[in-house]
């Protein structure tokens, strides 16, 4: 009879017991979503952009604080060390600095034309090597230096390129001719990337590889490459010393190429429009390139941070968070303030990483999938941390379901779009889509495409590698202030404050916007890891077919 009772009690109690979980869960998420808040953001971002940071320059006194600060609030958070028992990923770096002192000089026309660098053109070695040069180097007009097999497209066809000089246009032909039938009409394709250019023209064996400097393909002046392209150059560094990259990667401004071309006796224009078109073919110069680069090499190391929440049923299974936690450092050459705090760019992308861990904290128990939360070093140096990780991963990229990038958040208020940055790639723009639904917000493709954003964070080194990565945020449709408004704050920040030292954090920020997209990287990231999916890129993503057959030898 006793027995019976409890039994009996048992049941009901069980039942009643199971009944509670599963609203418990449904409640739980709410908490979690409801526990973010605008004042802890806040704190995060104005202690990581504190003078007391240094910039957060990678491999520098910076850089202790700032991971140290990260490794301490990720255990706070409950997160467990997300590399064996170290909360911390080295990334190798190499810095070289090439002295300027030099000329590129060109024969076989009529006289020898001499350039020289940073006014005319210049140039960095990723080869760690104290010397390069390039000597008596046969130079190669190859058009946009692409070869795309899903564009049918090969601007390398039938010539051997080894040890030469390839001279190339940057963007790539759809957003020339604005054919919504050649690659991506004007969005720019991943083939239309400087990075790019460069890749392939080491993978064909040349020695140097120059790109043709004009403004509204690059979409950035000579200003911004003299900046990137002078200086110290980080790079990661392979197990050869980077010697299968080009002795030189090069840009020439559009001045020098017109007088290179008339001293090769082509005519420029005519040679660019035909570049555009299918079919194109190579053209030798007839002439010889000549560059030594005398480099300064520094070896250092650098560090990502990953913290861990391990799920409770798939725990093999991994939703990435991204931010990059470096920013520019300090230049003594300054006068005044020397101290690049960069606290929208992106000590707020680094505060959210903190915030939505503690938030997933709030669940009360973990999600099925885990999750990482990663800040990685070294974006601004060419997103070199997340290339590191995404080529030296710590968990299996096939089990990696998805990553979800935050490079500056919203500091303007509540805005009614969201805008994703390379929109009709992947299956997770449909969860952005869901989300936006449930709220009453409006999601629309980054507006400016052909500027190759999607190239441009720590998304990107895990795209290459097939894994689907989103890149969303708050667009400028200002619920109260209306659009115009909120274009102009956004171009003011870029004129006034993008990669200056004034990037300063600003207690009259208006976080409300950001907070509500904190909300969405929750949920979406929420998601994926009670999901069992595992979603993919869509047809005609040039990443589509790395993740197809990653997901086949799974
Ligand atoms: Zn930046």
């Amino acid at each position: 009879m006793i027995k019976k009772i409890i039994i009996c009690f048992l049941i009901i109690n069980l039942s009643i017991f199971l009944f509670l979980s599963c609203d418990r869960k449904a409640h739980d998420v709410e908490a979690a979503v409801a526990s973010l808040s605008t004042d802890e953001l806040a704190v995060d971002v104005e202690i990581l952009s504190s003078d007391e940071f240094e910039g957060r320059f990678p491999a520098s006194p910076g850089e202790e604080k700032t991971i140290n600060f990260l490794k301490d609030e990720f255990e706070k958070a409950g997160l467990i060390p997300g590399n064996g028992d170290s909360f911390f990923q080295e990334v190798p770096l190499v810095e070289i600095t090439a002295n300027p002192q030099t000329d590129l000089v060109i024969t076989g026309g009529k006289n020898p034309l001499e350039f020289a660098f940073e006014d005319d053109f210049v140039g960095v070695t990723l080869q760690v090597q104290e010397k390069v040069t390039v000597e008596d180097s046969d130079m190669i007009f190859v058009g946009y230096g692409i070869a795309a097999p899903e564009y049918q497209w090969n601007d390398y066809e039938g010539i051997d390129v080894k040890g030469k000089t390839v001279v190339m246009l940057v963007n790539d032909p759809g957003f020339a001719t604005e054919d919504p039938e050649l690659f991506n009409g004007r969005a720019m394709t991943y083939y239309g990337r400087w990075t790019y250019k460069y890749e392939e023209a080491a993978r064909q064996g040349a020695a140097c590889a120059v790109i043709i400097h004009e403004t509204e393909p690059a979409a950035y002046g000579w200003g911004v490459v003299q900046n990137g392209w002078t200086g110290p150059n980080f790079s990661l560094v392979s197990e050869d010393g980077n010697a299968s990259s080009c002795a030189v990667e090069s840009w020439i401004t559009l001045e020098t190429t017109r007088t290179i071309f008339e001293a090769a006796g082509k005519n420029y224009d005519e040679l660019k429009k035909l570049a555009e078109q299918p079919g194109f073919k190579a053209v030798p110069l007839g002439l010889k390139a000549n560059l030594t680069l005398e480099n300064r090499i520094r070896n250092s190391v650098s560090r990502n941070v990953i913290g861990l929440l391990p799920g409770s049923t798939r725990a093999d299974e991994y939703i990435i968070y991204t931010a990059h936690w470096d920013h520019f450092g300090k230049n003594h050459n300054l006068e005044g303030d020397q101290i690049f705090n960069g606290a929208l760019d992106n000590a707020t992308g680094t505060a959210a990483l903190i915030e939505l861990a503690e938030a997933f904290q709030q669940l009360g128990s973990p999600p099925e999938r885990s999750v990482l939360f990663l800040a990685v070093t070294a974006e601004e140096q060419g997103l070199l941390g997340s290339d590191y990780y995404a080529t030296n991963p710590i968990y299996p990229l096939t089990k990696t379901v998805a990553v979800i990038n935050m490079d500056s958040l919203n500091i303007y208020g509540r805005m009614k779009d969201i805008r994703i940055v390379g929109y009709g790639q992947s299956e997770l723009d449909d969860y952005v889509k869901a989300y936006a639904e449930e709220v009453g917000r409006v999601v629309l493709p980054n507006p400016t495409p052909e500027k190759g954003s999607f190239f441009r964070s720590d998304h990107f080194p895990f795209a290459k590698q097939g894994v689907p990565a989103l890149s969303a945020g708050s667009g400028i449709q200002h619920v109260e202030k209306g659009e115009e408004w909120g274009l102009a704050q956004t171009e003011k920040y870029i004129r006034e404050k993008y990669h200056k030292p004034s990037d300063e954090f600003d207690p009259d920020w208006d976080l409300s916007g950001a907070l509500e997209d904190l909300h969405m990287y929750f949920k979406i990231g929420y998601r994926l890891s009670m999901e069992s999916t595992f979603p993919n890129w869509k047809e005609g993503s040039e990443f589509k077919q790395k993740r197809d057959t990653d997901m086949e030898n799974r």
